[in-house]
């Protein structure tokens, strides 16, 4: 398949989705950029259940995804597909991650370990953040005194 200049792929001509279902067996919820212990902690909850994964994508929402095929599909093709609803009509293959050659999340969270590495990451990123602010704050304070 030809890469664009955005970094994916052309359509194929004909049906891009010949042979694909993959959106009709997931569904996603956008849920608040988490904060607080609290949210993390709800994070791991959502975790905790079989199918259901979080993730961040690349324009920034975090989402979570619940792993379950819509009662609809069957043999692959969408057996009420004149009354599928708004979200499946408004889904543009051109943006599927099928046609992207980069990874669909910008942060996957699968289990309880993913969150805890992405937890441990971040603690030493805000370390580090936290730390030139302290330099900043510290050679300000000295040209003040000179
Ligand atoms: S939109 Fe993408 S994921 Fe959905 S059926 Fe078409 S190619 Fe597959
Ligand atoms: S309604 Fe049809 S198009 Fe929409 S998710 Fe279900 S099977 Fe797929």
């Amino acid at each position: 398949m030809p890469l664009l200049e955005d970094g994916r792929y052309a359509l194929p001509s004909g049906n891009p989705c010949a042979g694909c279902d993959h959106c009709c067996r997931y569904i996603t919820i956008n849920i608040p950029t988490p904060r607080t212990k609290l949210d993390f902690d709800n994070i791991r909850w959502y975790i905790l259940h079989k199918n259901v994964c979080v993730f961040l994508d690349w324009e920034g929402d975090w989402m979570v995804q619940f792993d379950t095929t819509c009662e609809w599909l069957v043999d692959g093709r969408c057996n009420h597909y004149r009354f599928r609803p708004e979200i499946c009509r408004d889904y543009d293959p051109a943006d599927c991650e099928r046609y992207s050659c980069t990874a669909a999340e910008r942060i996957l969270l699968r289990t309880e370990q993913d969150l805890d590495r992405y937890l441990a990451e971040r603690e030493a990123r805000n370390a580090v953040r936290r730390a030139r602010a302290k330099k900043r704050a510290a050679s300000a304070r000295n040209r003040k005194k000179k």
